[in-house]
């Protein structure tokens, strides 16, 4: 069941992370979880997007960590 949303706001797209405003009358194929782009990308796609994405973002904090950890200061 959809719900009616309050207003625009920013989102961040599960399939490849980019942020983008929902509603937005220029983009009407985004959805509540998806930005335009990804929206139209049949499911079982976006789902191989999403995981991959998921370990994206897992590296990204890893690296991170690793940077502070390996070069502290810098
Ligand atoms: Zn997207």
């Amino acid at each position: 069941m959809p719900k009616p949303q309050p207003s625009t706001r920013i989102r961040t797209c599960r399939a490849c992370g980019t942020k983008y405003e929902y509603p937005l009358r220029e983009d009407p194929a985004a959805t509540r979880h998806h930005c335009a782009d990804c929206a139209p990308v049949p499911a079982h796609l976006r789902k191989v997007s999403e995981r991959l994405l998921l370990r994206l973002q897992k590296l990204e904090l890893e690296v991170a960590r690793l940077k502070t950890t390996a070069f502290p200061g810098k």
